[in-house]
């Protein structure tokens, strides 16, 4: 792309998101460490986890019941003899060897199915009296047992390498007895804000500056997606510093710059960048808010230059850094999915952008609705931190009526 590059052409929403797909899929992440089982969580798995034997290891009941045969029960009802009891973790001599047609075991979920039978009656529709049983519904062979290895055969990968693990993933490894799991280094990522205005959080600001908020929202959506946050000091508005704290910050795995990259006369970002030899792939996407967002790499180093307004800086992080960050972090690519609510109050924009606006989903249960949360604009920190999800509104939609199914995004760096 040449420099400067043309800011009227900006991509559209998705074509930018794909661009970043594209470059995110020959990502080849680097390093890993053994953790602690429940040190793992969040991470993800670089060597895949096996069954060490059958799921389950034996004929397993999935009722609290009786072993019958099922031809037994074909009158109803039938009456058949109690010749036992047969306990979850029962030791196996224990355990009848077979059972004869007319003969039934009682049975506790968990337990192991004698051979013999072919399905187990659930207790809500047996009466018992003494050692006769009368069962008062039809099973069919194999209702209520979970055969030897149905879930998965010893040997068979349960965990696969680059899932993110959670606690179904957790339960498995544990089940087949991993203490401890080999998982992807977590990516060091380098932040940096930009603004003659920015003074650090314990700093004390004068009339005109603010404190640096974004490198604290970075830093947190870093450390959700997977990657360790290098906070780097605050970067003046000035070509000089700017080049020193940008190079410093593409040593890193990945470089994110906050601020600067609009199209004020002092937004350096971009300048700094394109002398350091970088490719950009977007300058701009249609979007609102973060237009100004712009990605790109330095040789093998990508960064990204996201907008300084607070929330410009979130949602530009979950729509582009993300599927980047999880590519280092050595996770499987994943589409960027919404969720459907319906709108609660009308809502009516200007068309041609795709936006992603802060708002609450309220009411409970199926009946859920979402609205936006009144707001100053992209640089209002504080409306966002009200609301819990963003609204997203197609670009060719300049009114949406209440009571419509919208798209929602909830910030998902976490799943
Ligand atoms: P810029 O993208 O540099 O034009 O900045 C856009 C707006 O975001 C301005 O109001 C900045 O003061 C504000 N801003 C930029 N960087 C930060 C930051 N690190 N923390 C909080 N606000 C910022
Ligand atoms: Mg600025």
């Amino acid at each position: 792309m040449a420099f400067p590059p043309d800011l009227s052409a900006k991509m559209s929403f998705e074509d930018a998101r794909r661009a970043v797909e594209r470059q995110a899929a020959a990502v080849v992440a680097q390093g890993t460490e053994t953790v602690d089982l429940l040190a793992a969580v969040g991470r993800t798995l670089a060597v895949p986890v096996a069954a060490d034997r059958d799921m389950p290891p034996f004929r397993r009941s999935a009722r609290d019941g009786f072993a019958v045969h099922a031809a037994d029960l074909e009158q109803l009802p039938a009456t058949l003899q109690l010749i036992g009891e047969i306990r979850a973790g029962e030791s196996p001599e224990r355990i009848p060897a077979d059972i004869m047609r007319g003969q039934t075991v009682a049975i506790m979920t968990g337990a192991p199915v004698p051979s013999g039978a072919d399905a187990v009656v659930m207790v809500e529709f047996a009466r018992q009296s003494g050692t006769s049983v009368e069962l008062n519904k039809g099973v069919a062979p194999g209702d209520n047992i979970v055969p030897k290895g149905a879930e998965a055969r010893q040997g068979a990968v349960l965990i696969n390498r680059g899932d993110l693990i959670g606690e179904a993933a957790v339960a498995l490894a544990a089940s087949a007895g991993k203490q401890d799991l080999e998982v992807f280094s977590r990516p060091r990522i380098a932040v940096l804000a930009t603004g003659d205005e920015l003074v650090g959080v314990a700093g004390s600001p004068g009339p005109t500056q603010i404190r640096n908020s974004n490198g604290y929202s970075l830093a947190v959506q870093v450390r959700r997606a997977g990657g360790e946050p290098i906070l780097l000091e605050i970067a003046p508005d000035s070509l000089a510093r700017l080049r020193d704290l940008i190079a410093r910050g593409l040593e890193s795995d990945l470089l994110l710059i906050t601020g600067g990259v609009s199209v004020g006369r002092y937004d350096l970002v971009e300048t700094v960048l394109a002398e350091l030899g970088a490719e950009f792939f977007f300058t701009g996407a249609l979007i609102q808010p973060g237009r100004p967002v712009v990605f790109g790499r330095v040789r093998d180093r990508f960064f990204y230059g996201l907008p300084g307004n607070p929330v410009s800086t979130m949602v530009t992080f979950e729509l582009f850094v993300t599927p980047m960050l999880h590519a280092l972090a050595g996770r499987s690519a994943s589409k960027l999915k919404f969720l459907h609510a319906r709108l609660g109050k009308e809502v009516h924009t200007k068309t041609g952008l795709t936006r992603f606006l802060p708002a609450l989903i309220s009411g409970e249960f199926e009946r859920s609705t979402v609205e936006l949360v009144s707001w100053q604009g992209s640089g209002d920190m504080a409306s966002t931190a009200r609301a819990n999800c963003y609204l997203v509104i197609p670009p060719d939609r300049g009114r949406i009526a209440a009571g419509e199914w919208v798209a929602v995004m909830v910030p998902q760096s976490a799943m």
